[in-house]
């Protein structure tokens, strides 16, 4: 490729609107354009690494055994509400209509789409196991999109399902895809490692993410360097020891705490009451249905964990300012900062507390009567808890959970993710198959979703510097860009360039040859900002000793022969050798 026939519009200055460094360096190096926030179009340079990835992937997925399918974007909400999706995943929906006011919905994710499909090919275990694979568009009506590809509206996924015949089969596949995962980002040149997730929206037993670190990722991971226990903090735990229990004190006491709403104000004079000894408690709905949650008040809920433990669709704080939450709050007698769960709790009301309260006495909590708290609360002995869960968000230098050593915590970006789907799609969507007895048996399905152009971004994200991208060979646009420094048509400098684009190209490797009438200093920088991993300048000087320049994108440049140049590139890039 010549550099004047493409379309690589790169940029001096940061367009105003990039926060993040990757999403910086997409715009500046002319790999993508915004049509509007969310939605973005691929240049030449940054289609050429989009289809490098998804080269890698769709080699790693057949490898693996996975069929390649293509199913369609645009999608009945019939198979949404029969799945029971259409309320649970309604906030991420696009939803477009026909000529005739028909409702259709363009597909966030394919499981619905998917089960059909086995549902309708798949009658015998003689036909499992499958794994079926696509790269195609997803539409999400995010919230906040951002960060350029990070969080689109319409994005490119790999996503791929797994039907087993039996747990321990869709445990081979599920161990399957995440080698493939492991080995996909590898090839990327990507540093990803897998963590403990939750399994949010999808539903399902089991799942692990695959995690970029990088400060400007949405995710926290919690993970311990000691064992390698690595969780999504929605989903991690720790050992943390449960609160000390002291001797069963006396009765429990009201007093009177006028405006203290806080955990904070009650543990100041006169009262005093550290917040290890406060039992904070929350008004949720699950499902239109109040429950009562307890937590401990230096604690903090992790509501992914509640949402996860109760099963509800939908899990939300109750509001003061809602009328119909009002009446709740008025029904426990006061208001946010008085509330508690030892007098006045009406029947039918859930209360379910954090494991580290269990056996906790000598607490303080409030008296569901506006400015009054109770004190010697023993929560075995004065509240009715109808659950323990481990409700609490684990913070860092707590002990892990599976060896006692210091936690930390990291941001990351979510690469990645595998779940463990058991039977809840193939039940609902009819996916039976008949066992070697004849007996009819749901399908055990996994699912597995890589985010390719978020992994596109997130390769920039983890591999720049200050001149810009450094691409990993794997996935580089062009493996080398020539640069003559001169480019007047005949002279030797260019009779040179277009010898060795000609047999560099011959011999297998992707060039661009930057031919701009451009200062050397415009065509470095265009260079480095691009991120090729290797330039080959030729000027007056080197050839004047019969030499041209090779500089790795992060190393120094050095004269290589004339007649070797090609040969010294091919083992660089043979050995991936770029810096
Ligand atoms: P997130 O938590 O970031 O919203 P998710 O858990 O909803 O993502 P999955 O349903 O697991 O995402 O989708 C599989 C992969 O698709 C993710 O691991 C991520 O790489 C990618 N992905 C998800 N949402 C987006 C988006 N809005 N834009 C770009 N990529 C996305
Ligand atoms: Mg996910």
């Amino acid at each position: 490729m010549r550099w004047t026939q493409s379309l690589i519009p790169t940029l001096k200055e940061t367009p105003a609107d990039a926060e993040i460094t990757s999403h910086k360096l997409l715009l500046r190096a002319g790999l993508i354009r915004k049509l509007t926030g969310g939605l973005y179009t691929f240049l030449p340079i940054g289609l050429r690494v989009l289809r490098k990835i998804e080269r890698i992937v769709r080699e790693e997925m057949d490898r693996a055994g996975a069929l390649e399918v293509l199913m369609p974007a645009l999608q009945p909400p019939e198979i949404w509400q029969q799945s029971g999706r259409y309320e649970t995943a309604a906030d991420v929906l696009y939803k477009v209509r026909d000529r005739a006011r028909k409702e259709w919905v363009l597909g966030p994710t394919h499981e619905e789409v998917v089960t059909l499909l086995a549902a309708g090919e798949i009658n015998s275990y003689r036909q499992m196991p499958k794994n079926f694979y696509q790269i195609q568009l997803k539409f999400r009506d995010e919230i906040r999109p951002r960060f350029g590809l990070m969080r689109a509206k319409e994005f490119i996924m790999k996503d791929a399902y797994s039907f087993d015949t039996t747990d321990a089969g869709a445990q081979v596949s599920y161990q399957r895809m995440y080698d493939a995962y492991t080995r996909i980002f590898q090839r990327c040149g990507l540093k990803a490692f897998p963590v403990e997730a939750d399994t949010g929206v999808i539903g399902g037993k089991f799942s692990h993410e695959f995690m970029v670190p990088a400060e400007t990722g949405e995710n926290e991971v919690v993970y311990c360097e000691a064992c390698g226990y690595a969780a999504n903090i929605e989903k991690a735990t720790s050992g943390i020891p449960k609160t000390a229990a002291r001797e069963i004190g006396a009765a429990v006491e009201k007093f009177a705490t006028p405006g203290v709403v806080t955990i904070e104000a009650l543990s100041k004079a006169p009262y005093g009451v550290p917040a290890n000894r406060q039992i904070k408690t929350l008004v949720f709905i699950a499902d239109s249905k109040p429950l009562l949650v307890l937590i401990r008040g230096d604690d903090q809920l992790n509501e992914n964990k509640l949402i996860a433990m109760t099963g509800a669709v939908q899990v939300r704080p109750a509001d003061v300012k809602n009328p119909e939450d009002l009446a709740h709050f008025t029904s426990l007698g006061a208001m946010p900062g008085s509330l508690g769960a030892v007098v006045n709790v009406p029947a039918g009301w859930e209360v379910l507390a954090d494991e580290r309260l269990r056996g906790a006495n000598e607490m303080t909590t409030g008296a569901n009567e506006d400015g009054f708290h109770l004190r010697n609360v023993s929560i075995e002995r004065d509240i009715k808890v109808t659950r323990w869960f481990d409700l609490r968000t684990v913070a860092a230098g707590e002990p892990c959970v599976k060896c006692a050593k210091s936690l930390k915590i990291r941001r990351a970006i979510e690469v990645g993710h595998v779940f463990k789907l058991g039977t809840k799609y193939s039940e609902k969507m009819n996916a039976y198959f008949l066992d070697e007895h004849g007996k009819s048996l749901p399908c055990v399905m996994g699912c597995y979703g890589i985010g390719v152009t978020r992994t596109l971004q997130a390769v920039i994200e983890q591999s720049n510097d200050k001149d810009g991208i450094v691409w990993p060979l794997a996935v580089a646009p062009y493996q080398v860009c020539i640069t003559p420094l001169g480019v007047v048509p005949g002279s030797p400098i260019m009779a040179l360039a277009e010898k060795l684009y000609a047999e560099l190209t011959a011999a297998g490797i992707e060039v661009i040859l930057d031919d701009r009438d451009e200062r050397p200093g415009v065509k470095f920088k265009d260079a480095d900002l691009v991120g090729f991993p290797f330039r080959l300048s030729i000027g007056e000087k080197s050839l004047a000793k019969g030499e041209v320049e090779i500089k790795p994108r992060s190393g120094a440049f050095f004269g290589v022969k004339i007649d070797e140049a090609v040969a010294r590139l091919r083992e660089l890039i043979a050995a991936g050798v770029s810096g």
